[in-house]
């Protein structure tokens, strides 16, 4: 049984506003539009095929907008969103609240330092692989 996006992803409302110019009055005003944010998970689910472990590798969090027309706050007639992008990639949104920095910000708040990468010391050869080789016998 293959995985659907609901394995993948756990999924959270989110209300974004937008500024939009009606068409028929041409005021502008912020309407709050409804999308769905699918966060990818830690973590598959036991039992994935390889076939899902590939499109998980690939998946990146995105937003799926859930509106597509609003009632201007003007005049009371419904348009179009103007916008052809009903799916953004997470990361392409400017100004989106990234959730791993306010982790870090929580987490440096907390006194918690951010784990630092572990110096590139190689430690040295143990002497049998150094060792020079007496040939093949
Ligand atoms: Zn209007």
């Amino acid at each position: 049984m293959a995985l659907d996006e609901r394995d993948l992803f756990t999924e959270k409302p989110e209300i974004r506003p937008v500024r939009y110019q009606c068409i028929r009055c041409r005021r502008t005003a912020e309407y709050g539009i409804r999308w769905i944010r699918r966060s990818k998970k830690a973590r598959l689910p036991a039992g994935a095929s390889e076939e899902d472990r590939a499109k998980f590798a690939k998946a990146r969090n995105y937003l799926l907008r859930l509106d597509d027309q609003v009632t201007c706050k003007a005049c009371g007639k419904r348009f179009e969103i103007p916008s052809q992008h009903s799916l953004m990639i997470a990361d392409q949104f400017a100004g989106l609240p990234n959730e791993e920095e306010l982790e870090r910000e929580i987490s440096a708040a907390s006194g918690d330092p951010a784990p630092e990468p572990a110096p590139d010391v190689k430690p040295a050869l143990p002497a049998r692989f150094t060792r020079k080789s007496t040939g093949w016998k």
